[in-house]
C-alpha cells in the first residue's frame, strides 16, 4: 500500500527545457539542498497519475547560479551525454556538503532531447554535522516513499571494478557493495519484515570495465554492464549514479564512488567525517531499483532520505518506507 503523503510540504521547483537533437548534449546543473547530501532526487519527468509522491521535496534548483546548458566538465555540475533515441538517463549525485544534484536527459524517439530537473525550495543551509545518525530501528513507523517511474526487470546483474578503491577498504568494499545491493533487491530491512521482494540482484564478478562516468560526474554512456566502481569526482560528490531506462525499464546503472573521500566498511571507534560504503551504495541502488527520495527533515531515517550523516551505518538496509516503495513496484513473496 502506498502511504499517504508524508509532510505535504512539496514545493519542488520543476524546470524543463527542450533542445534540438544533437549527437552530444552536455548539461550541468546544481541544486541546493539541506544537510549532508546523499545523492539527489530523481530529476524526472512529470509524476505519473496515482504515483505515491510523498514528501519528496528534495531539491532547490538555483538556475541563476548554476544554469543548465553549461559544460558538463565544469566543476560544479553533473551532466550527461544525451542517450540514444527512446532512452532517458537519470544522473544522481550524492554530495558530502549538504546539497543535492540530479537531472534527467531524455532523448525522444523523434530525437528531441529534453532536460529536466526538479527540486524544493531554497538551500536549507544545514551542514553535515547537523544530521544526526538514525538509530538502528528508526524509520519503521514511517511508510513514506517516492518512485522514479522505472524498474529493474527480473534481476540486476552487477559487476565490481576494484580499481582505485581506497586502501583502507580495498579488501572489504566488495562485500559491502554486494550486501547493499542485495539488501535493496531482496527487501532486507531493519523493521523485521520477512517477506522478500520479487526482485533480485546477481553479482557477476569483477570487471575491468569502468562505470561510465567522466571525472566531472558526467554520464557518458550505456554499455549494458551495471558497474560499481571507484574514481575521482569533483569535490563535494560522494558518489554519482547514472541510470539509463526506456519504457520504464532499467537498461543500465553505473555507480561511481568518489575515492577522494574517507570511507569505511566497519565504523571506526573514532569515526569522524568518513562515510559508510554500504549505506551509500544501498541508497544509490535504491535509485537503481526505482526509488526516489523522501525529504530529509520529515523522513530522515529512511534509506532514501536526501541526507546521510557521516559515520552513519543505519542505512545499510531499508526502512519501512523504502521497503514499501519497492514492494509497490515488485510485489513480495
Ligand atoms: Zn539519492
Amino acid at each position: 500500500m502506498p502511504p499517504g503523503p508524508g509532510d505535504g510540504d512539496r514545493k519542488d521547483t520543476h524546470m524543463r527545457r527542450t533542445v534540438p537533437a544533437s549527437s552530444y548534449v552536455a548539461v550541468a546543473l546544481t541544486v541546493a539542498l539541506t544537510a549532508i547530501g546523499l545523492c539527489a532526487v530523481g530529476a524526472r519527468s512529470e509524476p505519473a497519475a496515482g504515483r505515491p509522491l510523498t514528501g519528496l521535496a528534495s531539491l532547490a534548483a538555483r538556475p541563476a547560479a548554476h544554469p543548465f546548458g553549461g559544460d558538463a566538465a565544469g566543476r560544479d555540475g553533473i551532466g550527461a551525454v544525451a542517450p540514444e533515441r527512446g532512452v532517458t538517463v537519470l544522473a544522481e549525485a550524492a554530495r558530502a556538503d549538504g546539497r543535492e544534484e540530479s537531472l534527467t536527459v531524455a532523448t525522444g524517439r523523434d530525437g528531441t532531447v529534453t532536460i529536466t530537473a526538479e527540486g524544493p525550495g531554497a538551500e536549507r543551509g544545514a551542514g553535515a554535522t547537523q544530521v544526526r545518525p538514525a538509530t538502528a530501528t528508526a524509520g519503521c513507523a514511517d511508510g513514506s516513499y517516492t518512485l522514479e517511474g522505472f524498474r529493474v526487470i527480473r534481476t540486476l546483474p552487477f559487476y565490481y571494478n576494484p580499481a582505485n578503491a581506497p586502501a583502507n577498504v580495498r579488501s572489504t568494499a566488495l562485500t559491502a557493495i554486494r550486501n547493499a545491493t542485495h539488501a535493496v533487491a531482496t527487501g532486507a530491512n531493519r523493521c523485521a519484515i520477512t517477506r522478500r521482494l520479487n526482485s533480485g540482484a546477481t553479482y557477476s564478478g569483477a570487471t575491468g570495465r569502468a562505470a561510465q562516468l567522466g571525472a566531472a560526474g558526467k554520464c557518458t554512456g550505456n554499455d549494458g554492464h551495471n558497474v560499481v566502481g571507484w574514481g575521482s569526482l569533483p569535490s563535494g560528490y560522494l558518489a554519482v549514479t547514472c541510470i539509463y531506462y526506456s519504457d520504464g525499464k532499467v537498461l543500465n546503472s553505473d555507480v561511481l564512488i568518489n575515492w577522494n573521500y574517507r570511507w569505511f566498511t566497519s565504523r571506526p571507534a573514532d569515526c569522524s567525517n568518513a562515510f559508510d560504503v554500504q549505506s551509500v551504495v544501498a541508497h544509490e541502488q535504491g535509485h537503481t531499483f526505482g526509488l526516489g527520495h523522501v525529504d530529509a527533515k520529515s523522513h530522515r531515517a529512511q534509506t532514501m532520505a536526501t541526507s546521510l550523516a557521516a559515520c552513519d551505518t543505519s542505512k545499510r538496509v531499508l526502512g519501512l518506507g523504502d521497503y514499501r516503495g519497492l514492494a509497490h513496484i515488485y510485489g513480495t513473496r
